[in-house]
């Protein structure tokens, strides 16, 4: 009885551990079943070909909700979509704040705006240095260096122990347009009393040493830039303000002009000058000045850097933009590198300016761009800073996590606890892991609707999209003469033109013959016709085709 009344803190992570993606993670402090609850990060994930049409991909909130009356707040550490990405579809439904730094809180709202979404929730501004308290949780955030402006670390304190959640970061000591990532705060928390835990960023555990600095990729671009005869243009993430920062720099010590193109590259920018984060950065001009510009005298900066085919990179490659064309000779950079998943459509368009005599300058060509995400070294030299009593890897699929796991045992801490999605880890006092404990899962962004991937019409689209459709319908009347019809509708089979036997007039036979075939008493049975003409169609189609239809009958007694 005395565990199940003492005080514990826990973790329980809902997504992002064991995939890279929709981040989310719940704190929970009290005794077994009274405990209060504050949530981390609620982000999304891209659905992919086997998700088609599904946009956004989201952590199952199932057992928030259970316990919605104890959850007290959402704190955002950052403003990538793996974070924060969710926020706008499944936080209204607590009426609980969400605490943001300034630039996190623009982001939501421009991205609410752009969505014509109504104010839904409730923003508290937070920033490092601050301390706020939540019910039994006072949280501070530390400025850490990643690949967006005002990434956070979160210092959790509770009666029984504390936390670092690192969310994103790396040890760059020199990033571009932001302050570094805040050592000495966390070499303070380290050499504090008291027991504390580190949850941290698994992404680049695989990776030895440590990243290169943003300051390194600004030297890299200036030399290009200054060095391209002709048009250059770089393609970045438009969140990565950096980033942008560098190549304004670097197009102004050319004496060329920056031209912006792409709705969110001129959103996100916007915001980091409106909070200041662009001084001495000559104002972007919009495409239109594009065609005035000699061709020695621009950059172009643009989105679209993962392939996104509606992105302004990918119509320039096509030739099909507006505004914008690129001649033989001219350059663009790939400042970027392809999530997983993203490399064929990001080569399709580097094919297509080949083709077309434009250069183009890769990763392969120089340090055009690097990680925000902490190598082996930089993982090392922040369990020496903080010297927890706990590691739990997240941010990473298995194959991450697992690597920070051995590596943090190698390097002597006491408790590795390996985690996944839906695990209850208890982290103080006695840390351990009791895995699969609370429902998990993913949340579909199909259209409007917001569903389980059971209830999204992705199997039914995924099997439309290999078999076709073959739709007849027809009416008998209650002798077995057909009435009316047969009418039948084929979608999505191939059609073969000038084959005299082609696959339209196979079903249309198969239909005809099948229901010749039934005696005339049994033809008005509906169910029968049906079924009969459902095996029919499939079995003629596979012979010609090689595969199945979907195939619907509707069959009417009249
Ligand atoms: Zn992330
Ligand atoms: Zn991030």
């Amino acid at each position: 009885m005395a565990r199940k009344s003492r005080d514990e803190l826990v973790f329980v992570p809902l997504g992002g551990v064991g995939e890279i993606g929709m981040n989310m993670g719940a704190y929970g402090f009290g005794p077994e079943h009274a405990r209060k609850w504050i949530v981390i990060d609620c982000g999304v994930t891209f659905g992919g070909p086997h998700q088609p049409g599904i946009e956004l991909i989201m952590a199952d909130p199932t057992f928030l909700e259970e316990n919605a009356d104890d959850v007290l707040a959402l704190i955002l550490t950052h403003s990538h979509e793996d974070h924060y990405g969710a926020v706008l579809d499944l936080w209204p439904g607590f009426d609980r704040p969400v605490y943001a730094t300034a630039f996190t809180a623009a982001m939501l709202a421009a991205k609410r705006a752009s969505d014509a979404i109504v104010e839904n929730v409730a923003i508290t501004l937070m920033r490092p240095g601050k301390p706020f308290t939540v019910g039994p949780f006072t949280i501070a955030a530390i400025n850490v260096a990643h690949s967006i402006p005002e990434s956070n670390a979160l210092l959790i304190t509770t009666p029984v122990g504390r936390v670092v959640h690192t969310g994103d970061w790396k040890l760059d000591p020199t990033p571009v347009g932001g302050a570094p990532t805040d050592v000495e705060r966390l070499a303070a928390i380290g050499a504090e009393e008291g027991p504390l835990a580190l949850i941290c960023d698994s992404t680049n555990a695989l990776k030895e040493g440590v990243s290169p600095s943003e300051t390194e990729v600004a030297a890299t671009l200036e030399a290009m830039i200054a060095a391209a005869p002709y048009r250059i243009a770089v393609t970045t993430f438009a969140s990565n303000v950096g980033r942008v920062i560098s190549v304004a720099r670097a197009a102004q010590k050319a004496g060329r002009q920056v031209v912006m193109s792409g709705r969110a590259m001129h959103r996100i920018s916007g915001i980091a000058r409106e909070l200041g984060m662009m001084e001495g950065i000559a104002p972007f001009l919009d495409q239109d000045a594009f065609r005035t510009l000699p061709r020695d005298k621009v950059v172009l900066l643009c989105t679209g850097s993962q392939g996104e085919p509606r992105a302004s990179i990918a119509r320039i490659a096509r030739g099909e933009h507006p505004v914008i064309d690129l001649n033989a000779g001219d350059r663009v950079i790939f400042s970027s590198w392809a999530i997983p998943g993203n490399e064929r459509e990001v080569i399709d368009i580097q094919n297509m300016f080949i083709d077309r005599g434009i250069d183009i300058i890769t990763r392969d060509d120089g340090l055009v761009h690097v990680t925000g995400h902490p190598r082996r070294g930089e993982l090392k030299r922040l369990y020496d800073l903080l010297k927890p009593q706990v590691l739990v890897p997240v941010h990473g699929e298995p194959v991450h996590l697992q690597a920070h796991a051995a590596l943090g045992r190698d390097h002597g801490i006491p408790n590795v606890i390996a985690a996944r999605n839906g695990d209850m880890v208890r982290l103080f006092p006695e840390p351990m892991n009791h895995p699969g404990e609370v429902r998990v899962g993913e949340l579909y962004l199909d259209g409007n609707v917001l569903c389980t991937p059971d209830e999204s019409g992705v199997k039914g689209r995924r099997r439309l999209s290999f078999g076709g459709h073959v739709v007849v319908s027809l009416c008998v009347s209650n002798n077995g003469q057909v009435m009316a019809g047969p009418d039948i509708v084929v979608e999505g089979l191939p059609e073969v033109e000038d084959d005299d036997d082609s696959l339209g007039a196979v079903i249309k036979r198969t239909v005809f013959g099948t229901l010749k075939s039934i005696p005339p008493k049994r033809r008005s049975d509906p169910d029968l016709v049906n079924a009969a003409l459902n095996k029919s169609i499939r079995g003629e189609v596979n012979a010609y085709w090689g595969r199945k239809p979907n195939v619907t009958v509707f069959v009417h007694r009249v």
